[in-house]
């Protein structure tokens, strides 16, 4: 397994949308495993295979609590077949967006039709965080980032932020 490196925003290769995967192989696995291992490592709860470069219906999710034991979820070619109708705001983070924040308003429970790593159709119904963190993740599928949900106001903050600190970044490396 490996750590890769992820994907900061603002980039363009963020706002790729994602080719099917079709069949899961030996690379779709690795990838998906050291997929993993990088989450952990962040530490986040989910990520995309978009945000490591490789733009792939991919996404691995585990929103299992500390002290709980890991519940890692590997998702190709994820669809949400089905949403509630009401609309939770919660907050999100993203890691692509270290150290930022911001409430989105969202469907509280969907229901996902994916293809596991066995190339076994599935499909779950999930609330709470785990419904949240699977629309968040399809998202980056679609080339869509937590700051699209925010205004344009919220937005420049955000991404001039985010721009000054890979400045601050470049100019203590060099
Ligand atoms: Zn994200």
């Amino acid at each position: 397994m490996a750590i890769l490196p992820i994907i900061i925003a603002p980039d363009p290769r963020l706002k790729v949308t994602s080719e099917p995967v079709g069949r899961v192989d030996d690379d779709a696995r690795k990838l998906i495993d050291d997929m993993l291992e990088t989450m952990y490592l962040a530490p986040g709860v989910g990520l995309s295979a978009i945000q490591v470069g490789v733009p792939k219906r991919l996404i691995v999710i585990d929103v299992a609590r500390k002290g709980e034991d890991a519940a890692p979820l590997r998702l190709a070619d994820p669809k949400i077949i089905a949403y509630s109708d009401e609309a939770v705001a919660m907050e999100e983070g993203c890691l692509s967006f270290p150290e930022h924040y911001a409430e989105v308003k969202r469907p509280g429970e969907v229901i996902l039709r994916y293809t596991d790593e066995r190339n076994q159709r599935q499909e779950f119904e999930a609330d709470g965080l785990l419904a949240r963190c699977i629309q968040h993740e399809m998202d980056h599928l679609d080339g869509i980032l937590l700051v699209d949900h925010l205004s344009a106001i919220k937005r420049g903050i955000i991404i001039r932020k985010l721009l000054k600190a890979r400045k601050a970044k470049a100019l203590k490396s060099a």
